[in-house]
């Protein structure tokens, strides 16, 4: 098109595991306080009435293997581990039986946050835009498809920080379902393919700083690997 200003931002692809093609990333929604151990170390309780969530930009999504900047406007730089489900069909108001049919595949997730900013937001009721959604917030790990893996629920979540397991769960722990999670969602926006589902993050989230290397591991799946660089 002759007429557009400038270029358009280049599609956002994140790769299935072994070369097989790409997926072209839509919307980025997170799922806040999904295990009970999380929720109490953030001071919180989880809300058994429904799920919450935020968002992130698809132009924020970094992949695995990447050294990203340790961010502006933060001394307080975490990590949360997290199980990512990656939909590969529209849906709309579907059921959690039907959940499941939107599912193209899963991968391991960084949902990376500047907490002093979202600290702040919390204190003051502001949006937790600027401690959730910047660049290289998101991180993701190579996507495998959903047959292969197979059902959520026994398999192990474990965030390594320089060779030390600080974070480690199993999925049964989350508090709403993938299923249950999609179905909410569906009630609130028309799910379609590309878009990715941060499911949240167990316990033991803390602080990164320059220098450190983060492996995430879902059993099952393609670990997840990230560098913490220098100052952006
Ligand atoms: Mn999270």
């Amino acid at each position: 098109m002759s007429d557009l200003l400038f270029p358009p931002p280049a599609p956002v692809l994140a790769p299935m595991r072994d070369g097989k093609g790409f997926v072209p990333v839509n919307r980025i929604f997170c799922v806040g306080r999904n295990y009970a151990d999380h929720a109490k170390e953030m001071g919180a309780e989880v809300d058994r009435e429904a799920p919450f969530y935020f968002t992130k930009s698809n132009a924020h999504l970094t992949l695995s293997g990447t050294t990203i900047p340790y961010p502006p406007g933060t001394s307080d730089f975490q990590h949360e581990m997290e199980f990512v489900v990656v939909l590969g069909a529209p849906g709309f108001r579907v059921t959690p039986e039907d959940a499941p049919g939107l599912i193209l595949g899963y991968a391991a997730g960084l949902d990376m946050t500047r907490r002093d900013l979202q600290g702040a937001a919390k204190d003051k009721r502001r949006p937790w835009d600027t401690g959730k959604d910047f660049e290289h917030a998101a991180i993701l790990g190579p996507i495998s498809p959903a047959g292969e893996f197979g059902r959520p629920g026994p398999q192990g979540i474990t965030l390594l920080l320089n060779g030390e397991p600080v974070q480690r769960s199993t999925l049964s722990e989350m508090v709403w379902s993938v299923p249950d999670l999609i179905a909410h969602l569906s009630t609130l926006y028309h799910l379609a393919p590309g878009d990715l589902i941060f499911t949240g993050t167990p316990a033991g989230v803390g602080p990164v700083n320059p220098g450190d290397r983060l492996r995430g591991e879902v059993q099952g799946l393609a670990p997840l690997t990230l560098t913490i660089g220098g100052a952006a």
